[in-house]
């Protein structure tokens, strides 16, 4: 299937991205970093720009900062050098594994963080060639229905992208630009649990860098399960992170998850349950089940709940043990 034509533009600025957009309709253009994934949207028909701009040639976004005690990562930074940054993987293990896990070697050279974090949600009743489409449209083609879930209001297309939850996991802040200025928006306020529309970003907002603090002697890690060992996305993907205390003990635990819902899942009630708690004895992680029960989980292409849930814990489980291994190396949790 070849690509429908579109214009394309590919500004050197940020000021001239937004120069181009002002002149764009609302639903007339797409925003392009390494067009992994909206290429593939295109060529499917799911998705039909009359106009491409691409952010390739912004070299302000292509860019990792080391300042005082943040690193701040540009949207436009490919995952291969995230995976690779030194700085990143002796400091944000689970950044660097969780950008190390995406797709395969050539998508991690194109793709980018922005993208990553932008990315849509997926599900098998949208995610294919528009031609081969034989039910009635859903939510997400427009359409009034949900075949994933029964008489639904909405749409519950999942999120499955990989370094959100490491992100979530690092109390990231992402800054977000328009033509009339920048903000701050802390990660945890960035999405919410819609198929459709799982982002909080403006038609005419972009994501230009990810700001994360350094927290001296975190121990954290990503590890995710597919079903599949090539590449595809996750399954179930968990991040955590584990803070120290000068004296040595850790605290306030953080962890976060990709592929159960709409958006990727901050853990609080498990989080709240391990908070405190002596992670180097095994006894201590009896009862997370019931707090795992909590999330509320949609059967997408027959996988039960109730299996994802198996794999929140055992992720959850082998992540602990990454972290609260003495001189734990972060390549050695890369799951
Ligand atoms: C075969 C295959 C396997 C894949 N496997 C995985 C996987 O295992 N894990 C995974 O996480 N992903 C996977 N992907 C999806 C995708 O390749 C990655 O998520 C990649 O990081 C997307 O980045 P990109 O720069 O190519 O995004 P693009 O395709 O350029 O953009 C994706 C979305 O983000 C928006 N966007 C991009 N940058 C910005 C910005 N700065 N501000 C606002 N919006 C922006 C775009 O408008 C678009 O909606 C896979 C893709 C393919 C084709
Ligand atoms: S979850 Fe339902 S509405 Fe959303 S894409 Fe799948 S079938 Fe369509």
């Amino acid at each position: 299937m070849h690509l429908s034509p579109f214009k394309y533009f590919g500004p050197t600025t940020l000021s001239e991205f937004f120069e181009i957009i002002a002149q764009c309709g609302r639903d007339e253009y797409a925003v392009m970093a390494g067009g992994t994934d909206t290429l593939v949207k295109i060529r499917q028909r799911l998705i039909r720009p009359s106009t491409v701009v691409s952010l390739n040639a912004i070299s302000e976004l292509n860019s990792i900062v080391h300042e005082g005690d943040d690193v701040t990562i540009g949207a436009g930074t490919p995952l291969y050098r995230i995976s690779e940054s030194p700085l990143v993987r002796k400091y944000l293990p689970a950044l660097s594994q969780a950008a190390g896990r995406v797709a395969s070697p050539q998508i991690r050279q194109m793709g980018t963080i922005g993208g990553n974090i932008c990315l849509d949600t997926r599900c098998l009743y949208y995610n294919q060639p528009e031609s081969s489409f034989s039910f009635p449209p859903c939510f997400k083609r427009g359409g009034k229905i949900c075949h994933v879930v029964k008489n639904a209001d909405r749409c519950y297309a999942l999120f499955c992208a990989d370094t959100p939850p490491a992100l979530l996991s690092l109390a990231a802040r992402l800054v977000v630009a328009d033509a009339s200025g920048r903000k701050e928006i802390p990660m945890d306020e960035f999405y919410r649990d819609d198929g459709l529309s799982c982002r909080r970003l403006g038609n005419r907002e972009l994501l230009v860098a990810v700001k994360i603090k350094l927290e001296a002697r975190a121990a954290g890690s990503y590890l995710r399960f597919s079903l599949l060992g090539a590449i595809e996305f996750p399954l179930v993907g968990v991040a955590l992170c584990l803070p120290q205390v000068p004296d040595g003990s850790p605290h306030e635990i953080r962890m976060a998850a990709t592929g159960v819902q709409s958006r990727p899942l901050r853990l609080h009630a498990a989080e709240n349950f391990l908070n405190n708690k002596n992670l180097k004895d095994p006894q201590s992680l009896n009862g997370l089940m019931a707090e795992l029960r909590q999330i509320q989980i949609v059967r997408h292409q027959n996988i039960l709940p109730s299996y994802k849930r198996e794999l929140l814990k055992v992720l959850i489980e082998r992540n602990i043990r990454h972290c609260t291994r003495k001189g734990g190396d972060p390549d050695e949790a890369a799951g």
